[in-house]
């Protein structure tokens, strides 16, 4: 059984606000500017009633957040979980904002979830409670307004009834309302490995940049879902050992490599676990010893706030690569740096995802729609190219590769907002 970090000493919006408050100070931002840009420019919360297969009614919560839409419409993730809470989506929707904008993206920042465990639905219950909650937050979204996309705890299947809920109450097909869709509706191909095949390219660079490469790295994952699964199968591929992966059950861990990935995501597929038939009793260990493994590259693609300042001592990966939101907090940077691991930073280590959501709503808008390859060649110059400019920041003005990224990012932002000017 995998035991979580416990010692959160801060929560995901205080840690948001931290990060960007580093850079502001940096970029020496006035007060005005500073309160624009550490708070949410809208922010709905719904509560609505689901009918459950019993015949009872269960009331949900759930919340869709614009953080900025200064340099486009907004974009980012829904995500079901009981985790969900308005703080947690406005600290998403913020790191939304500086992912776009690192990217180059045309887009502000947004977040949005429900408060439920989808494990605990039937499919027709997961289907009622997302096309009520896609009613609810009707008036918010659209394809020039908000186009949100798959996050943990929702996936293809949630898009295609979000688009359909969407499109019914305008009276007709609205593809670029939301993207992570099935391709039979306006989906891209590539897109739901995108965000691990962007982990990938950017560590690629990375390693590239050391003069170091891939071939035989090892690798320790957490999360084995779309995130984690994907970056585990790449790197693999690539020729990098995957030594640990983990779920939110369990965890396994082979010294000398998990081998087969594929067979792994099939367990995982048909038997809803981490198969561990073929490893040796001792290899079950805690998510706590999977952070702290002695591998190359660390990639936490779970949840947020895994490594803190009571645990980052323990981490003996040379590089972390965040697959996930958020997952190192704020106090837990200055250890990592003291102690000479790398983070490269959420922002631009898993934006592969947002990236290809953009390409998905370009291809929707002109109803043209491009191949596998050229999705792929071209999120890998993109990604690398923001990455390229992230590292050339860091080479000029100092801090760690998030401050980098983060001056980058607000910096863009701030720029877009003095060249509109503020309203009235
Ligand atoms: P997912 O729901 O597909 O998978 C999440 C995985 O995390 C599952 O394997 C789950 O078992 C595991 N997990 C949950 N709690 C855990 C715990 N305590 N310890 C270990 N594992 C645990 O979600 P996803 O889409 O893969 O998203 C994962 C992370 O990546 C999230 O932080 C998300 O915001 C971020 N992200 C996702 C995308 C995307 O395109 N899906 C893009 C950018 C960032």
């Amino acid at each position: 059984m995998i035991h979580t970090a416990t010692h959160v000493e801060a929560g995901p919006l205080e840690c948001a606000v931290c990060h960007f408050e580093q850079a502001a100070e940096r970029l020496q931002l006035d007060d005005g500017m500073r309160a624009m840009l550490a708070n949410s420019r809208r922010e709905l919360s719904v509560s609505f009633p689901v009918k459950m297969d019993d015949g009872s009614l269960q009331v949900f919560h759930g919340y869709r957040v614009h953080h900025n839409d200064t340099r486009g419409p907004v974009k980012g993730g829904l995500r079901y979980s009981l985790a969900v809470n308005l703080d947690e989506v406005r600290a998403l929707a913020m790191l939304m904002t500086w992912k776009c904008a690192v990217a180059h993206l045309p887009y502000g920042g947004a977040k949005g979830g429900v408060t439920v465990d989808p494990r605990g639905l039937s499919e027709g219950e997961l289907e009622r409670l997302t096309r009520r909650f896609g009613s609810e937050i009707g008036s918010f979204i659209g394809p020039e307004r908000d186009i949100p996309a798959p996050d943990m705890g929702t996936n293809d299947r949630v898009m295609a009834w979000l688009m359909d809920t969407y499109s019914m109450s305008q009276g007709y097909s609205v593809p670029a309302s939301f993207t992570g869709k099935p391709t039979s509706i306006g989906g891209s191909v590539g897109r739901a490995g995108a965000t691990g095949r962007g982990i990938f390219f950017v560590t690629q660079e990375a390693y590239k940049q050391l003069g170091l490469s891939l071939e035989g790295a090892t690798v320790a994952i957490q999360g084995f879902g779309n995130v984690g699964s994907t970056a585990a199968r790449i790197f693999s591929a690539a020729g990098a050992n995957v030594v640990a992966v983990s779920d939110s059950a369990e965890a396994i861990y082979d010294p000398s490599g998990l081998g087969d990935i594929d067979a792994i995501v099939a367990s995982k597929r048909e038997a809803g676990r981490l198969p561990s038939e073929h490893l040796h009793p001792g290899d079950h260990i805690t998510n706590a010893e999977l952070l702290a493994l002695p591998v190359d590259i660390l990639i936490p693609a779970a949840l947020e706030g895994q490594i803190t300042g009571a645990n980052a001592d323990a981490v003996k990966a040379k590089m972390i690569v965040e697959g996930a939101n958020g997952p190192v907090v704020c106090s837990a940077d200055a250890i990592l740096e003291g102690n000479g691991t790398a983070v490269i930073p959420d922002i631009i280590a898993n934006a592969g995802g947002v990236i290809v959501s953009y390409f998905e709503w370009v291809q929707d808008l002109q109803s043209f729609f491009w191949e596998e390859e050229n999705i792929n060649r071209r999120l890998e110059r993109m990604i690398k190219s923001a990455f390229l400019e992230v590292t050339e920041e860091q080479e000029q003005n100092g801090g760690s590769l998030r401050d980098a990224a983060y001056r980058l990012a607000v910096g863009r932002v701030v720029e877009a907002t003095e060249d509109r000017g503020i309203f009235p």
